[in-house]
């Protein structure tokens, strides 16, 4: 679904990503984690256009990001993104946040967007919070509704940055619950986190970043058992 071939990407003279290549098949639950400042969120940014690169390339469900003529937004729309602070629309109601994008963007119609919405708000157990406003919802029922809104549009991947990272410690495990249930029903996901349960639960693949370059890209089971790299064992050791 994802196919990166040596990206690399400048901010100015600063050089954040080198020669990053790495490939997400359908069904994969790739965790990217790594030091702080090693790029994970650029990287993951990179996939779906929300920042431009120089060289290299980076094909979506067969789609180039990087071609000029790639109509970004409606490639986007089916890239779901789900970031560390829940990005709702504060001044639409929850059922209005998930369907506004399904309506403007995929052209449905208002009672089908509607009822989407509302089987995916179900399943991420916010039904009776539909007609509130995100303000009025705690962070991890906020997360839960960003990962709805983003169902919603039927994506072809889901990519994560640090969706827990923000929350309450007791408010963690609700959202990773949403993420292992998604991840055990076959949805192609890139998640950014540093949560290694989860990474153990449910990742196939471990990408370690350092400094910009993709040092590992492994099985879960080589990352966990023996880390080539230095950095890598340096990483697992501390917050293992
Ligand atoms: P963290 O774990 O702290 O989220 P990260 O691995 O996600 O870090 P990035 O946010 O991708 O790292 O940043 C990688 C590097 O690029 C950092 O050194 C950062 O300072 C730099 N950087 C990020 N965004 C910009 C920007 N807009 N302009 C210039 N430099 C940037
Ligand atoms: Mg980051």
């Amino acid at each position: 679904v994802i196919q990166m071939s040596n990206v690399s990407k400048w901010y100015g003279d600063f050089q954040v990503l080198t020669n990053c290549t790495a490939h997400v098949h359908k069904g994969d639950v790739v965790v990217v984690c790594g030091p702080s400042g090693s790029g994970k969120s650029t990287l993951i940014k990179t996939v779906n256009g929300l920042e431009p690169f120089q060289k290299g390339k980076i094909m979506v469900n067969g789609i180039s990001v990087g071609d000029s003529k790639t109509n970004l937004p409606k490639l986007r729309s089916r890239v779901g993104m789900v970031f560390q602070h829940f990005e709702l629309f504060p001044h639409l109601t929850i059922i209005d946040n998930l369907t506004v994008a399904q309506i403007k963007v995929l052209g449905r119609k208002e009672s089908e967007a509607k009822q989407k919405a509302m089987a995916y708000l179900d399943r991420v157990g916010l039904t009776v919070q539909a007609a509130k406003y995100p303000a009025e919802l705690s962070g991890g029922q906020q997360q839960r509704v960003a990962i709805a809104r983003a169902l919603a549009m039927d994506p072809v991947a889901m990519l994560f940055d640090e969706p827990t990272s923000a929350l309450d410690p007791e408010m963690i495990q609700e959202v990773l619950d949403v993420m292992v249930e998604l991840a055990r029903e076959g949805m192609t996901m890139m998640c950014v986190t540093h949560e290694m349960g989860f990474a153990s639960q449910v990742a196939n693949r471990i990408i370690f970043m350092d400094e910009g370059h993709i040092v590992e890209n492994c099985s879960k089971d080589e990352f966990f058992e023996g880390a080539k790299s230095d950095r890598a064992q340096m990483f697992l050791s501390k917050i293992l």
